[in-house]
């Protein structure tokens, strides 16, 4: 079980990937291009849930939305910034941005007043996310306590769960308070809403490996109120299956005349199964015959949910070699540290340096086990060459880790410094972006 409320293990992933059927995310299905963070490159983002929908849509460029939350619990950190990192770049695409604000899930889980979550979000996350750049068109931030939609979607969605359920997913037990029992069914909404404002339309939701369970559990959630489901059968057939029993020639119908608008023209129709199956159809066909179908139902007035995408990201080192953490202050550097306070942590960080100065001349650094070399290359220096360099200087032993940490302090000052003015200079973006409903 993972618990997305204090999981902190950070290295390899793979027995999760293994047992809760994450899939491999493939950097080579986005473009290639100057702009596509090292995180993914690096295999940061390691592992994925139906991105099919959205690398589709980026590569017809039609339109897909991005949602992401906080949790505002702790001042932001090196690790928060990566999420941002790759809206960034995701909303290069033209994606829609909805980010949404966890007061609820805080004040549940956490303890957190609302008013205290309030100042906590928008002093030290939301503006530093304008400073980062994602104050663009299509940008919607708002809070959970404030906005209808995502509170009447807790409710319904709730009808199609039971608690043995969410025993098993999250480990609830008699102690724990209601409050907290809601607060996934309110991640469903926050993570579903942007289909009731848009109609179907594919969502992506880069999270941390420990929110699986939320998404595992919102994807179920938006299956069970599709009328439709179109999947591979046993014999290798593309089906389409109604899952109501009212009107099911009329479900039929309806669905082949919107698959014959996307081109597949051979059918066979065995209303007695309820089943339309796409003949010539093969499993690369489902995410558009997915689309079609929602289109549908979301014309004959129901939901029409896409299953919503993931990316998974790894925990990056702090600077201690555990989890960075905001409860842990010496682990992160923050964003609003002071630039000086900041590159005095990392010349304390953890290394991957060797033991004595004569040893790394000889056998060369461990760039891949440390956290200096980690904020260079996911967060200061830009230039593929220059940190190919560093990493190649590291490992034979060229480069000795105090000269590096001081380099590493001196770029960290610069970003922070930078990051500063950048936030003075958006401040005016708050109102632009933050809806109170
Ligand atoms: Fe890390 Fe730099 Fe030391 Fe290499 S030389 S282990 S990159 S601090």
């Amino acid at each position: 079980m993972l618990d997305p409320w204090s999981y902190s293990e950070t290295g390899d992933y793979s027995h999760l990937m293994d047992e809760f059927g994450i899939e491999v995310f493939d950097p080579d299905i986005l473009p290639h291009s100057e702009t596509q963070p090292r995180l993914f490159r690096e295999r940061i983002v390691f592992g994925q849930r139906g991105f099919e929908h959205i690398s589709r849509r980026i590569a017809r460029s039609e339109p897909f939305a991005i949602m992401s939350g906080l949790m505002p619990s702790g001042r932001m950190h090196l690790g928060h910034k990566m999420v941002i990192d790759q809206i960034l770049y995701l909303q290069g695409f033209g994606a829609r941005v909805f980010v949404g604000i966890a007061d609820l899930e805080s004040y549940a889980t956490r303890n957190m007043p609302l008013d205290k979550a309030r100042e906590i979000a928008i002093g030290s996350y939301v503006r530093n996310y304008l400073a980062l750049g994602i104050g663009k068109e299509g940008l919607e931030i708002y809070f959970q306590s404030r906005r209808k939609e995502v509170k009447d979607l807790a409710l319904l969605l709730g009808k199609k769960v039971n608690l043995s359920t969410m025993r098993a997913i999250y480990g609830f037990n008699d102690q724990t308070n209601m409050g907290h029992m809601n607060a996934p069914l309110l991640q469903a909404g926050d993570i579903l809403h942007p289909q009731i404002k848009l109609g179907p339309i594919p969502v992506v939701v880069p999270v941390g490996v420990d929110q699986d369970p939320h998404m595992r559990l919102c994807r179920d959630l938006a299956s069970s109120f599709r009328t439709y489901n179109g999947t591979e059968t046993s014999d290798g057939r593309i089906g389409v299956f109604v899952k109501v029993d009212e009107d099911v020639s009329g479900h039929l119908e309806r669905a082949k005349v919107s698959l014959e608008a996307e081109g597949f023209l051979d059918f066979k129709m065995i209303p007695s199964y309820k089943a339309l199956y796409v003949m010539g159809a093969s499993r690369s066909d489902l995410v558009t015959i997915d689309e079609a179908l929602a289109r549908v139902e979301a014309e004959k007035g129901g939901y029409g949910f896409l299953p919503p995408a993931s990316t998974y990201h790894r925990f990056i080192k702090g600077l201690t070699g555990e989890k960075m953490s905001s409860s842990k202050p010496e682990t992160a550097i923050f964003l609003d540290d002071l630039p000086d306070d900041a590159a005095s942590k990392l010349m304390k960080a953890i290394t991957g340096g060797r033991e004595t100065a004569e040893q790394q001349r000889k056998e060369g650094g461990r760039p891949d086990i440390c956290s200096v070399f980690d904020t260079m290359m996911f967060h200061t220096v830009k230039e593929e060459k220059e940190i190919q360099r560093i990493r190649s200087e590291c490992l034979s032993g060229e480069r000795l880790c105090g000269q590096c940490k001081r380099e590493a302090a001196e770029h960290m000052r610069e970003l922070l410094t930078d990051l500063k003015s950048r936030r003075d200079e958006t401040e005016h973006l708050l109102n632009l972006y933050i809806s109170e409903e």
